[in-house]
């Protein structure tokens, strides 16, 4: 089990689709462990596989962050509920509400969601499920799925609103980059002072309005 830096908006691997889990074997608990723990480690309320560079369809929720249990409780802690090879049937009315996602960090943005989910998958042990889910969880297990085809929340938002965002990160990268090439300037490029705003939650629980 260990902690692993996640892959942040713009890197390109997030925009790959992931392959199918065909061996239920240690590497897949291992994998699933290290998602536990950088899901713990950030304090975040769901992951999935390719945030940490394993381009694998599968994902992680902790469901207490939505104020639910999970409908399927992961061995090693209950509020998890662990979805391998994850396949989503969209079902009820659009809502509208606020997300996060660490590899998108210290912002949020508005996007629509299917209110309640059929969700097939199969568990540690290879064991296919299907579960009916009704909102928020619908909403945050729909999110993570999202990443399994490359698809971030601000892909989901009008241009016009994501592009702030998408700026920002483009200009955080080069701004790195330039840094650890380094710089022949001689002056000192004085960091972004860090807002003392408490960092939005990594999921929205926020508001919750229903599409008119
Ligand atoms: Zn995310």
């Amino acid at each position: 089990m260990a902690y692993h830096t996640l892959l942040k908006f713009p890197d390109p691997r997030l925009k790959e689709v992931s392959s199918t889990v065909k061996e239920f074997d240690v590497e897949l608990v291992g994998c699933v462990n290290d998602l536990y723990d950088t899901l713990n480690v950030e304090f975040g309320a769901g992951i999935a596989a390719p945030q940490i560079g394993r381009l694998v369809r599968v994902v992680l929720v902790k469901c207490s962050s939505f104020g639910e249990l999970s409908p399927d409780p992961y061995e090693l802690d209950e509020d998890i509920l662990v979805l391998i090879n994850p396949v989503i049937g969209l079902l009820g009315n659009k809502v509208r509400w606020s997300e996060a996602c660490l590899s998108v960090p210290d912002t949020s943005g508005e996007v629509y969601r299917s209110s309640s989910i059929n969700v097939k998958y199969q568990d540690i042990g290879g064991i296919y499920h299907e579960l009916s889910v009704g909102w928020p969880l619908a909403g945050a297990i729909q999110h993570e799925c999202d990443h399994l085809d490359g698809v971030l929340y601000i892909d989901r938002m009008p241009i016009s609103e994501s592009a702030k965002i998408r700026r920002a990160a483009y200009a955080t990268t080069k701004r790195i980059t330039s840094l650890s090439k380094g710089s022949q300037r001689q002056s000192y490029i004085a960091p972004k002072v860090k807002s003392k705003k408490r960092p939005p939650k990594k999921f929205g629980k926020l508001k919750k309005k229903k599409k008119k």
